[in-house]
């Protein structure tokens, strides 16, 4: 979240339309300004709007939905993404990088000021100014869209405005459902309206739900009479702690009674797997931004010391604008909590376990890791490229692991390119230091697009 300055500069403008979901909230225009009333450290501010009708309006908005007038976040969003840039830019020294000599962000137009590449081309520039924008989606700043679209058309300058402005006009993913889930995320059952089913996971089934009669959220139900129920906590409990644009969100639970539910954001295209399987006409772009968006996610719990154990496109989900996440938390642990209980549900002998996914140290000794997790991604990335192909087509589960303990690797599928091939063979090495980082494999499929 922002923190909100508490200087004089305290008159916001939206930056999104917004329409309340509850009596506390506002709805607001983009454009609209508003004074910050009460701005509490989390992600609703309580503000007030500046309009001559309506100027006693009070309530909470999403803090990410507003910036001070003053600030760039009001400005055009593709001067907002050069600023980011050149403030990246600014942290990354090296002999072999453009280096930036300075900004001119007072006043419009803005300048990012770099070194003269008298000899070289557009082109080198751009591989190299690359570089500021790559790290930018690692943090989040801006979405893995219009980083590619910028690399597709930053040459033409005009096209790239007007890009910029249609992409990031979408209004982003508000921190929660309002400011009263904030700590607890304890809801009741009667806040949400179940609608049709979705599908049917590990623990029961998911459906689409109306939150407040506002709101479209996913309802995930726990069968009731079952003994998953720990383990179904333990999934709302580890989601609650891990916030990233590329991971689902947790909105809240219900567990004063039964049946249980986790409510979180819904993703309206349903699981990858399906999705790949419907959509014939994906492109190689697309299909390869999502893989990015994907290792975007990873590499966030990389950095967090998590490790997933199930990735796979059944569990990555997908919303509008083949943007994608990672789903369905039910194996992830954090490390230092360590494996046990694991083998209640997921026996390597038994049938539900992910046999053609798992690195062989995985299925074998249990040896999890996030090097484990590169491995199946690297399965993964043939889903993707095979659009929804099953991996080993035809195996059977027994078949496989000694197979690629003696080597075997799946081969080169027709619409694969060398260099993605490359990704996935590193993947897939024996030993698991020297696969990949998440981090790395973002920066490898940004270049392979
Ligand atoms: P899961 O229990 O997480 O394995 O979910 C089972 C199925 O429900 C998935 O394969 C999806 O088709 C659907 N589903 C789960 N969560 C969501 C969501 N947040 N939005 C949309 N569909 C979902």
């Amino acid at each position: 979240p922002q923190s909100p300055t508490n200087t004089a500069d305290n008159i916001y403008v939206a930056l999104y339309d917004y329409v309340a979901r509850t009596s506390t909230q506002l709805t607001f225009k983009k454009g609209d300004k508003m004074e910050l009333i009460n701005p509490n450290e989390g992600d609703w501010w309580v503000v007030r709007l500046i309009d001559e009708v309506t100027s006693q309006l009070e309530g909470y908005v999403p803090s990410n939905y507003i910036a001070t007038c003053s600030s760039l976040e009001s400005q055009p969003k593709f001067e907002l993404a050069s600023y980011k840039q050149a403030k990246l830019m600014k942290k990354l020294r090296h002999s072999k990088l453009v280096q930036l000599y300075a900004v001119c962000t007072r006043s419009q137009p803005f300048y990012i000021v770099t070194e003269l590449m008298c000899n070289g081309s557009m082109l080198y520039y751009l591989k190299v100014a690359d570089f500021g924008l790559a790290r930018a989606i690692k943090v989040g700043l801006i979405g893995p869209y219009s980083y590619f679209v910028s690399k597709f058309v930053l040459p033409e300058l005009s096209l790239c405005v007007e890009y910029y402005g249609n992409k990031l006009d979408e209004n982003p993913q508000t921190d929660g459902l309002s400011h009263e889930f904030a700590d607890k995320y304890e809801g009741d059952h009667s806040e949400f309206k179940l609608g049709k089913k979705l599908g049917e996971g590990n623990f029961g089934k998911v459906f689409e739900g109306l939150w407040n009669g506002t709101t479209k959220v996913a309802v995930k139900t726990l069968k009731q009479g079952t003994s998953e129920q720990e383990s179904f906590l333990k999934e709302a409990k580890l989601m609650k702690k891990l916030r990233h644009p590329k991971l689902v969100q947790l909105y809240a639970v219900c567990t004063r009674s039964e049946p249980f539910y986790i409510v979180t954001e819904l993703m309206c295209n349903g699981s990858l797997l399906d999705y790949l399987r419907d959509h014939e006409d994906l492109n190689q772009l697309i299909l390869i931004d999502m893989a990015a968006q994907i290792a975007s996610g990873m590499a966030y719990l990389e950095t967090n010391n998590y490790i997933y154990r199930d990735l796979a496109a059944r569990n990555i989900l997908v919303g509008k604008n083949n943007c994608v996440k990672v789903a369905d938390f039910g194996l992830a642990r954090a490390i230092k909590v360590g494996l046990i209980g694991f083998e209640e549900i997921y026996e390597s002998t038994s049938k539900k376990f992910p046999v053609k996914w798992s690195a062989p140290e995985a299925a074998l000794q249990k040896n999890f890791s996030i090097k484990s997790d590169v491995w199946s991604f690297g399965i993964l990335l043939t889903e993707i490229i095979g659009k929804g192909r099953e991996p080993y087509p035809g195996w059977d589960n027994k078949e496989i692991l000694p197979q690629v303990e003696s080597g075997y690797r799946m081969p080169k599928l027709p619409d694969c390119t060398d260099s993605l091939y490359a990704i996935m063979l590193n993947c897939w090495d024996a030993d698991p230091k020297k696969r990949n980082s998440f981090e790395t494999l973002l920066c490898k499929l940004e270049d392979a697009y």
